[in-house]
């Protein structure tokens, strides 16, 4: 772990090791099994770095300067964090190297934005008064992030958290922490000063649990699921912090007759394959009109047929599923696919399972909207197909889960893509694409998906204070009139 600028065991000395997923009995990473003693030395570092050190008070400016070189830095040791990231996710190296590189032009746009964090100015409230909004870093951020993305999704916060001037501790997936200790390790050889950025391992409820009770925390962050979300919001609420959440997804994939069929299909096996569909983003559901239903499957089946996929370490384009028992989950949805009566085209049957642990592209048709493959997160490689006859029906089978993270609509229609946007309730949405991003534009949920908003210059207000600043100009009309 890394607290307060150095690198730390866990205060009770146990370890927790980390088998790879497509690499069956091989360990690949070993770390502190940190308890809330540890989250305890974490936070306080994290609060007197930013109660008493150099961080909150520097200029923008300078610290603009530290995270371009952790950008830097990112770069410098890409491959590393790449095999890093492969081994303990178990998706494929090309893919974990290529993420490694989003990632620097994270951090190398919050370090450009840190220099532009303004706040605001009121000239118009009467002449006797001048309003200012002084903008200030919230302070001690707690950050607790899944495994299916762990470099991604901390360099999603972390920069523009560190940007707004707080300091942070980071808890990473017990699953795959190797990534997010070295990046706090770059980031101190970049400058960044002890306590500023601290990182503690082990399970959600030992070592992270305390960053949403401790009062000495300000923000919490959590991504993950709707399950330890809600419970962390309510263990957070009696200290009145301020919790962002990023939940889970049941992403619609919505294709109207007219969509270009052979781009569809690429974005649809894209949309649901990616990361073996362990994406909280993933396209999961499609949305089809009847028309074009079998022409669009018989594509889809065809690229489906033809993935590769396997070793981590070699070619393929599909990964592993992240734990066994996770492995196991998938399988058990899909069970009860058959069971509810949905029309299996594809797939099903876990793969190379001497291997590790992999589930085979998996396509079922005849969904019905309040069947379980079609209302639940499967965080796995399984497309629900649902037909429609009437954009209105479209609508409102995209909106008819209990999420709202992320939404494709695929026509060559400008006003069918835009007022289906406009309708579906989603935060992230594309427009004959998926699981497309940059540093630049928000990301976040609607309903269960969850609150707040990262990325652009949005995610510098979740980890922003905002003060309005009430000045007189001359003397007031006295309140009290002395006869
Ligand atoms: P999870 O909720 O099981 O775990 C997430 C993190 O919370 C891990 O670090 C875990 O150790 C920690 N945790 C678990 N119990 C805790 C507790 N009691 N106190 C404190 N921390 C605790 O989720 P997961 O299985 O790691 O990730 C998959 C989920 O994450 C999916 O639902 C997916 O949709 C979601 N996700 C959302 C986004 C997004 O941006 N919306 C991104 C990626 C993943």
């Amino acid at each position: 772990m890394v607290i307060d600028g150095r690198d730390v065991d866990a205060a009770s000395g146990q370890t927790i090791s980390r088998e790879s997923p497509g690499h069956r009995g091989k360990v690949v990473g070993t770390w502190p099994a940190g308890s809330t003693e540890d989250a305890d030395r974490a936070i306080a570092a994290a609060r007197s770095a930013f109660d008493e050190g150099p961080w909150a008070r520097m200029s923008g400016a300078e610290r603009s300067a530290i995270l371009h070189r952790v950008a830097a830095g990112i770069l410098q040791h890409q491959e590393e964090l790449g095999l890093i990231e492969c081994l303990e996710t178990g998706k494929p190296l090309a893919q974990a190297t290529g993420e490694i590189g989003y990632c620097a032009d994270l951090w190398t746009y919050a370090a450009g934005m840190a220099r532009g964090l303004e706040g605001d100015t009121h000239n118009a409230i009467g002449d006797n008064r001048l309003g200012l909004v002084l903008r200030e870093p919230a302070g001690v951020v707690g950050i607790i992030t899944p495994w299916n993305f762990p470099f991604i999704i901390v360099s999603e916060r972390v920069p523009w958290a560190l940007g707004a001037g707080c300091t942070v501790v980071a808890k990473p997936s017990e699953y795959t922490s190797g990534t997010t200790i070295r990046l706090a390790q770059i980031a101190l050889e970049a400058g960044l000063p002890p306590g500023v950025f601290n990182v503690i391992t082990g399970t959600g409820p030992a070592a992270g649990q305390m960053l949403a009770e401790d009062p000495r925390v300000d923000v919490l962050s959590f991504t993950g699921s709707v399950r330890v979300g809600t419970h962390l919001a309510a263990l957070a609420a009696p200290t009145v912090k301020r919790v962002g959440l990023e939940l889970g997804g049941k992403g619609p994939q919505i294709v109207f007759a007219d969509a270009d069929l052979e781009a569809a299909a690429d974005g649809i096996a894209y949309g649901v394959y990616h990361n073996a569909g362990q994406c909280c983003i993933s396209g999961s559901r499609l949305i089809v009109h009847n028309s074009i239903r079998p022409a669009l499957l018989d594509r889809l089946l065809d690229i489906s047929k033809r993935l590769p996929f396997g070793d981590p370490l070699g070619q393929g384009k599909f990964g592993a599923m992240v734990t066994e028992q996770h492995a196991e989950k998938v399988a058990s949805y899909i069970a009860k696919g058959l069971d509810e009566g949905a029309e299996l085209l594809l797939g099903g049957e876990r793969l190379a399972a001497e291997q590790g642990n992999f589930i085979a592209p998996t396509v079922f048709d005849r969904v019905t909207p309040e069947m379980a493959i079609a209302q639940e997160e499967i965080f796995g490689p399984v497309l629900s197909t649902i037909g429609f006859d009437t954009p209105e029906e479209a609508v409102a089978l995209a909106n008819g889960t209990p999420f709202g993270l992320s939404a494709s609509v695929w026509s060559r229609d400008l006003e069918t893509a835009i007022q289906t946007t406009r309708r579906v309730k989603a935060g992230r949405f594309w427009v004959n694409s998926v699981i497309d991003g940059t540093a630049e534009m928000p990301i976040g949920g609607y309903k269960k998906s969850g609150t707040g908003r990262e990325l652009g210059r949005y995610g510098f207000d979740e980890y922003s204070q905002f003060k309005g600043l009430h000045m007189t100009l001359g003397r007031q009309q006295p309140w009290f009139q002395q006869s």
